[in-house]
């Protein structure tokens, strides 16, 4: 630990998507900041070992499948050789230029960057383990400490893999077992089988992707039973064995107990704050049941001049959230109207087919008693997705019956990860089926399911027959 002490009037902990976001706007809105990270470089889970990595390989696979998918198109192929060192060179070449860019960004706005391990030791002061800087003295501070994978209590000796692990490619197990049916669990798993790997996956709950509407996950999973070995839903991980590099898993499914071998494991079984060790609890900051930062809409905590974003706090931890909550806690620090009063934070499964959705789901909708008009357009009826020989998939809107209002959008599909920034925005202007349905939308591309689907919603679909 070094002993010299910095001052400043801002200083963010944490250089994740929310961290080094609000380090930037706090700097463009005049206030002098700090931002400290442990790691050697800053962009967090989501650049080094998430979001950007995990997207570089699945259109790595990507490439394969359409490459296997081509034959009614009259193209054939050979089977795909597969470089694993190109594969990561080029993953870890993405990912090292986007994070010199941050920290371009960072040095051109003239904040600070310091790398060590903060902890707070009073409410203006953080001590720095790790660091040639020993402390550091500031007026606001922001906490955007992140996330971490959450471990089933298992032996370390196992070395199971966690989606940091995976995602640093290390081999190409012959058969992958990855326990937990989330996001994070379907997308890593679809990138090993695309690769080569036999794939299985066990989730603990009666269906994966849970959060999401049935109607979308039931066309993934019909997708994913074709793409991985099994699919096991309502499986208990009882315990994990290993001996001569075999794995040995015990599993309770309904009721009964088997064992499923494999040759490496990844748990992704979900992610816990990086709120403990950090000296919240001598703060005594208010926080919630499963360790999150409690905070109002501006990103304040329980403590005046300490504000926290991202991962910590409660919601969905996605890194978009994380980066509009660092722009409203800068925005509130350097005294502006902000808030994070947004309407809608869109999720997006990276999947094949891709699945994404925004404010109300009609499972919501349906747990709250509330009557919300449900227009749905199968992708089937679509020119561009015929185009694409990918018709499995469909749109759907959520609306007010009085007055259109959109509620929701659901969609599954051929890169709908871009077309759900759509639906958020009808949702953020308080947009009308009519809104979407007078809105010229290009064609032949796969937004017009959108317009169609509100078209369905109002009742006068053109593409399809008016439902029953
Ligand atoms: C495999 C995977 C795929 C994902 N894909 C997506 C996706 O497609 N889209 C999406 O929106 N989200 C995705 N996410 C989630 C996304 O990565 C997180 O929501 C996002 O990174 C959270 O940002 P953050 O700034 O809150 O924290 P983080 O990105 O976790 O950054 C926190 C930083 O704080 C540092 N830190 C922690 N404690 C201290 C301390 N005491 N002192 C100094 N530094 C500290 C950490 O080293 C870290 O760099 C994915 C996550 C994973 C694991």
């Amino acid at each position: 630990m070094g002993s010299l002490r910095e001052e400043c009037e801002l200083v963010v902990i944490g250089g994740g998507p929310g961290g080094y976001v609000a380090a930037l706007r706090a700097a463009d809105l005049g206030i002098e900041t700090i931002l400290i990270e442990e790691r050697e470089r800053p962009g967090g889970v989501c650049l080094l070992e998430g979001c950007i990595p995990s997207k570089t390989l699945i259109h790595a696979v990507e490439l394969i499948h359409q490459a296997r998918d081509a034959a009614p198109f009259g193209l054939s192929f050979k089977d795909p050789e597969i470089d694993l060192e190109k594969l990561q060179a080029f993953t870890n070449e993405v990912v090292g230029g986007l994070v010199g860019g941050v920290e371009g960004l960072l040095k051109r706005r003239g904040v600070e960057l310091i790398k060590g391990r903060a902890r707070f030791d009073g409410k203006k002061s953080l001590a720095l383990a790790q660091s040639d800087t020993g402390g550091v003295d500031f007026k606001h501070a922001i906490i955007a400490s992140g996330s971490r994978a959450r471990t089933l209590d298992v032996d370390p000796e196992l070395e199971l893999w966690t989606s940091r692990e995976a995602l640093a490619l290390p081999r190409l197990p012959d058969r992958l077992v990855v326990v937990g049916g989330g996001y994070i669990g379907l997308e890593l798993g679809m990138v090993y089988a695309g690769l080569g790997s036999e794939v299985r996956v066990v989730e603990f709950t009666p269906r994966v992707l849970i959060g999401a509407d049935e109607d979308l996950v039931s066309v993934v999973v019909k997708r994913a039973k074709s793409i991985f070995k099994d699919i096991q839903v309502d499986s208990k991980v009882l315990g994990i064995e290993k001996s001569s590099d075999v794995y040995r898993l015990k599993v309770r499914h309904k009721g009964e107990e088997q064992t499923l071998e494999a040759d490496a494991v990844l748990m992704a079984v979900g992610r816990e704050p990086n709120t403990d060790d950090m000296g919240l609890s001598t703060l005594d900051l208010a926080m919630t049941e499963d360790r999150r930062i409690k905070v109002d809409k501006g990103g304040h905590t329980s403590i005046s001049n300490i504000y926290a974003i991202g991962d910590v706090t409660p919601g969905p931890m996605l890194a978009h959230k994380a980066s509009r909550e660092g722009k409203v806690a800068a925005e509130v620090i350097a005294g502006q109207p902000s808030a994070f009063d947004n309407r809608a934070i869109p999720a997006v499964v990276f999947t094949d087919p891709e699945l994404a959705w925004a404010g109300l789901t009609e499972t919501e909708a349906k747990q709250q008693g509330r009557k919300v008009n449900v227009g749905r357009f199968p992708l089937s009826a679509l020119g561009r997705a015929r185009t694409l020989g990918r018709t499995d998939g469909l749109v759907k809107i959520l609306s007010e019956p009085a007055d259109g209002r959109i509620l929701g959008v659901g969609m599954v599909g051929p890169h709908v990860s871009e077309l759900i920034a759509e639906g958020t925005l009808a949702m953020e202007m308080g947009a009308t089926l009519e809104d979407l349905m007078v809105t010229i939308h290009p064609h032949p591309t796969i937004s017009e399911a959108l317009m169609e689907a509100a078209e369905v919603a109002a009742g006068h679909p053109i593409h399809i027959s008016k439902p029953k």
